[in-house]
């Protein structure tokens, strides 16, 4: 079977220094696979080369059998992926409203709307003429989330979810991934916290120093394996 998503030797460079040295990730349709992986280990530039924010060869990204990698990305994004991105960035002028309705793209159909945003995360609904940045960093996150999904993306791309956020929080936001799984969305959630990610997640693949370091079905990889390929101690 062809991958959906998937990167040859994939490098990354911000100027002269490099960020990624050749990752090979592959994807299939509906899974949700998670990158783990210690500060400063690529799994931003990854995500943000996949993306278009961060240059990348065009043949060592394929989306669909198609090189996409270095496309603009509004291309990308018409074409099926889509970015929540780390720190959420939210339009602090802007309601919970219009922050979702910025993720809406026209070329894009699919079950997501505003609607079905406020099924899931009841909280956004409720808060909807608010100022999205007068939210609470979950609700915030949830805002976040929902404008991603907005575009209806074929792939959905998060950048540590769970950065900053309560145990509890966590949870709730983590709870809405089966709800989005479930009609076929395929994910990747960059995820420092490695008992979610191992909790969520079919497969891992784990970043050390921009190479990829160990990657493997969740239920299968033990615990030492991933400290060791997560923070390179023998
Ligand atoms: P974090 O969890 O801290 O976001 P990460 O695994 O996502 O870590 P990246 O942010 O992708 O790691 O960083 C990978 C490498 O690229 C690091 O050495 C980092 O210092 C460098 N880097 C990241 N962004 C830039 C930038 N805009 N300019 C220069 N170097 C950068």
């Amino acid at each position: 079977m062809t991958a959906l998503l998937d990167t040859r030797a994939l490098k990354a460079f911000y100027g002269d220094a490099q960020a990624l040295f050749g990752i090979d990730f592959s994807l299939d349709r509906g899974e949700l696979v998670a990158i783990i992986g210690a500060n400063g280990a690529g799994k931003s530039t990854f995500l943000k080369s996949l993306t278009g924010l961060v240059r990348a060869p065009i043949d060592a990204i394929r989306f669909k059998g198609e090189p996409i990698g270095g496309l603009p990305p509004g291309d990308i994004v018409r074409r099926g992926l889509a970015m929540v991105p780390e720190g959420r960035r939210l339009f602090a002028s802007l309601s919970v409203e219009e922050n979702l309705l910025m993720g809406a793209t026209p070329a894009r159909k699919g079950p997501w709307n505003l609607q079905r945003l406020y099924a899931l995360f009841p909280i956004l609904a409720e808060k909807r003429n608010q100022p999205g940045t007068s939210l609470s960093g979950g609700q915030q996150q949830m805002v976040a989330l929902g404008r991603a999904l907005m575009s209806n993306p074929e792939v959905l791309l998060c950048d540590e979810l769970s950065l900053g956020l309560a145990p509890i929080v966590i949870r709730e936001i983590y709870a809405a991934m089966p709800s989005i799984t479930a009609e076929g969305m395929t994910v990747v959630i960059v995820e420092q916290d490695v008992t979610m990610a191992r909790q969520v997640s079919k497969r891992i693949y784990c970043f050390q120093e921009g190479r990829v370091s160990l990657q493997g079905h969740s239920a299968d990889l033990t615990r030492e394996q991933i400290s060791q390929a997560y923070f390179g101690i023998a």
